[in-house]
């Protein structure tokens, strides 16, 4: 039986770059069988779908994976969309596991002095489906002098122990030695001293696994000191969405970071870290990387880990010798290709 994917360009540099990403996958020679959807702006402008009713069940029923884009459209105000888009399909299929790994690829892209490819090599592991991320909370006398705002966090037992039990798991898995949790424990006592006692608790059944529990602001100091000392961080949605921003920029930019939402042995969603960046849409400057690394991730959770490193490596040697789109010049040098014409360089190297 093939594995059946469903691809979702979505809008912007979403399609141009999932374009991309589909044929390289499709070089690979695996059986893999793409179905393209037109969820986005412009369905949704047109006539007022976000997700058609039944396409969850769908996914779960006939897809291993999905292959998204990107989703973001000026003409479309507040992106309700794109939130009940991306949004409905994380927290009703239970994608739990936030997956972006932030390695540099290439020396020259690290802007850290001294700090290169032997040491920007961890990977984090975000909580995708609680903490400050649930809607939970309210407001009271909006508008007014007296306005109340209260954002609620939930931490659940289960909720953490699942996403620190990935942490070590994924860790075992590549043969990395180190996990470290990030939290505010000192200050956030309840939620954040269920974190503690969690990751604790999974440690334990991963002895050979070093574990180290850290406070997030020092984390965030040292992972610029010293990134070498990290394999693999797990922490709750809030802390993870700004340490992954960081770690984007550590290792070469939006352009080139890959992320997946994920739930062990179900459907599960791969997408650049990138949005759909409206302002060079069209014009052929989407740096396809991003979208090539994401399609090895999905590799991975489909289980063909050999494919996936093919992928990978095509990609290196085109970040070393080949051409590359212009978010990279600053930092590479050289003059500026097409998102085409580095498609068309790494099609030929795999
Ligand atoms: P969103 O809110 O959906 O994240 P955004 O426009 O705020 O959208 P991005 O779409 O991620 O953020 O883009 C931020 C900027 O980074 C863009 O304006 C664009 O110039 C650049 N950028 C993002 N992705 C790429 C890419 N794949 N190739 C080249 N440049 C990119």
């Amino acid at each position: 039986m093939p594995h059946r994917i469903a691809v979702i360009p979505g809008d912007g540099i979403g399609p141009e770059v999932a374009k991309v990403g589909v044929r390289l996958l499709e070089r690979l020679g695996l059986p893999l069988q793409f179905e393209w959807f037109d969820f986005g702006a412009e369905r949704y402008l047109k006539d007022g779908t976000i997700l058609p009713r039944g396409f969850l069940d769908t996914l779960r029923r006939d897809f291993d994976a999905v292959y998204f884009g990107a989703v973001g459209d000026p003409r479309v105000p507040g992106n309700e969309h794109a939130k009940g888009i991306l949004l409905a399909m994380r927290f009703e299929l239970d994608l739990y596991i936030n997956l972006r790994p932030c390695i540099l690829i290439d020396d020259r892209l690290s802007p850290l002095k001294g700090k290169g490819r032997n040491e920007l090599r961890f990977t984090v592991l975000r909580e995708n489906t609680e903490g400050l991320y649930t809607g939970t909370g309210g407001v009271f006398k909006k508008g007014t002098a007296d306005e109340v705002a209260q954002e609620v966090e939930i931490n659940t037992r289960k909720g953490v122990s699942r996403i620190c039990e990935a942490a070590f798991a994924f860790a075992e898995r590549r043969g990395l030695a180190r996990v470290c949790m990030a939290d505010k424990a000192n200050v956030l006592l309840h939620g954040h001293g269920l974190w503690r006692r969690a990751f604790a608790d999974t440690a334990q059944r991963h002895p050979a696994i070093q574990a180290k529990a850290m406070y997030v602001d020092a984390l965030a100091m040292d992972l610029i000191r010293q990134p070498e000392a990290y394999d693999v961080i797990v922490t709750n949605n809030l802390f993870g969405d700004i340490l992954t921003d960081l770690g984007a920029a550590l290792t070469g930019g939006l352009g080139l970071a890959a992320s997946g939402n994920i739930n062990p042995g179900r459907v599960s969603l791969f997408e650049p870290v990138h949005g759909s960046a409206p302002d060079i849409a069209g014009q052929g400057k989407a740096n396809p990387i991003a979208m090539a690394l994401t399609g090895a991730l999905m590799l991975e959770h489909l289980g063909y880990p050999q494919e996936a490193n093919r992928l990978t490596a095509a990609v290196e040697a085109q970040v070393r010798d080949g051409a590359h789109t212009p978010d990279l010049v600053p930092l590479l040098g050289g003059t500026a290709a097409t998102t085409d014409q580095v498609a068309d360089e790494l099609y030929k190297r795999l």
